[in-house]
């Protein structure tokens, strides 16, 4: 039977943006673990879930050691004021810090190793931070291993000019690093000769997290569809700038509501589970968690479908592939070329970048599917990827080729 495209009326448009637009407000403080930013998300999402009509909602508890930075976070250069999240931003380990510092700027034309590591042990320059291109960090990659640690050097830190507008990361958030790292705008001075620091960290350790796991009953019990989507994000970066998160990842969270809310009125042959997982921007923590701890066996799954990234324009719509889910993707291709939703499927390698992952790992066929390199992945994990700077007109196109493909492939 061929697929029936899905009409989508402007109300489920509105219903999409007024999703993207509760979760990336202040309320949530970016989704993170300071504030209980992503619990308080979760639990709007568990009454959403309800609230659409779905049959079951449960809430799957996690733990997870995290470091946050919800107080100070005081940052001037030669007494001028640093803005977070504008003029600088942190690694995620950094330990709190407060004081004043001399700063000691890598000699990029005549790199000399053990001429910096003499400056750095002498009276003049001993504690002080040192300042230095990231990229051209890379290059000497041992030496600043050592200048990150305090068994390798003297040095109280290290600020790394990078391009602007600073990113901002979580990968490595379960661990205190023993100096702190700060990212700069390339508009950094490079003759400053103070810094005055006062960062606070907090590490939170076995904080509880959860992923909201909602039910649609199919027709049939033996198999299901999952739909996932992560709500955490960054959080905070000190008390008053947050990442708002709106592209990454409200914007996938958002769309399986919506899924969520057309399967419930329109009952699906296979049981179906809508899945936003917690801990994805601090590694995968959700979904890995879900996937030694779920709630349907894993090879039950007749496909998994994982949103991350959605609220872009690019026409060409990347995904990514497990492959045991490749004959799925034809299909994927075939309603494509049909119905010409986007220009172009462009697969990628298969990474460790969302929460499809540890489902490919686990012999899961499914699909990623991220819209990058349109106009908003320039905010992408910065303070502008706001509700106002998403864009919704690849919202559609998305929800019609999946809504078709559980149709064709439930024949
Ligand atoms: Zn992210």
């Amino acid at each position: 039977m061929a697929a029936v495209s899905i009409q989508l009326g402007a109300q489920d448009l509105a219903h999409y943006k007024k999703i993207v637009k509760e979760l990336s407000s202040a309320k949530y403080q970016g989704r993170g673990y300071a504030e209980d930013g992503a619990n308080k998300a979760g639990k709007w999402i568990a009454k959403e879930f309800e609230k659409v009509g779905a049959d079951e909602v449960v809430c799957q508890p996690f733990k997870l050691d995290i470091n946050t930075f919800p107080g100070k976070m005081e940052f001037s250069v030669d007494g001028k004021k640093q803005v977070p999240g504008v003029d600088f931003t942190l690694r995620e380990f950094n330990p709190s810090c407060k004081g004043e510092y001399k700063l000691y700027y890598i000699d990029t034309l005549n790199y000399n190793s053990e001429k910096i590591f003499a400056d750095l042990a002498s009276e003049e320059y001993k504690g002080a931070y040192v300042v230095c291109d990231f990229m051209y960090s890379f290059k000497h990659r041992a030496d600043f291993r050592k200048l990150q640690s305090k068994e390798g050097c003297s040095n109280s830190g290290l600020i790394y000019t990078w391009e602007s507008p600073l990113k901002f990361y979580k990968a490595y958030g379960e661990v205190v690093r023993e100096k702190p790292i700060i990212w700069v705008t390339p508009d950094f001075p490079m003759d400053a000769k103070t810094i005055k620091v006062d960062m606070e960290n907090e590490f939170l350790k076995d904080y509880e997290c959860f992923n909201v796991i909602a039910k649609v009953e199919g027709k049939r019990h033996d198999s299901c569809y999952v739909f996932t989507a992560h709500y955490d994000h960054l959080g905070k970066l000190g008390k008053k700038t947050y990442y708002p998160g709106a592209h990454d990842n409200a914007s996938g969270t958002a769309a399986i509501i919506t899924l969520a809310s057309y399967y419930a009125k329109n009952q699906p042959e296979y049981d179906m589970y809508f899945i936003a997982f917690s801990g994805e921007d601090a590694n995968l923590r959700g979904s890995e968690w879900y996937a030694e701890h779920p709630v349907a066996p894993l090879n039950q799954i007749k496909y998994l479908i994982n949103l991350d990234m959605i609220a872009d324009n690019n026409p060409v719509q990347y995904c990514e592939v497990s492959n045991e889910g490749m004959d799925g993707f034809a299909v994927f291709e075939k309603i494509n070329a049909e119905k010409g939703y986007f220009k172009e499927l462009h697969r990628g390698e298969l990474a460790g970048n969302s929460d499809h992952y540890p489902f490919a790992q686990r012999n899961v066929p499914c699909i990623f599917l991220m819209n990058e390199d349109g106009d908003a992945f320039k905010f992408y994990h910065t303070i502008h990827d706001t509700w106002k700077n998403s864009i919704f007109t690849n919202y559609e196109p998305i929800f019609n080729i999946i809504t078709d493909f559980i149709e064709i492939i439930s024949d």
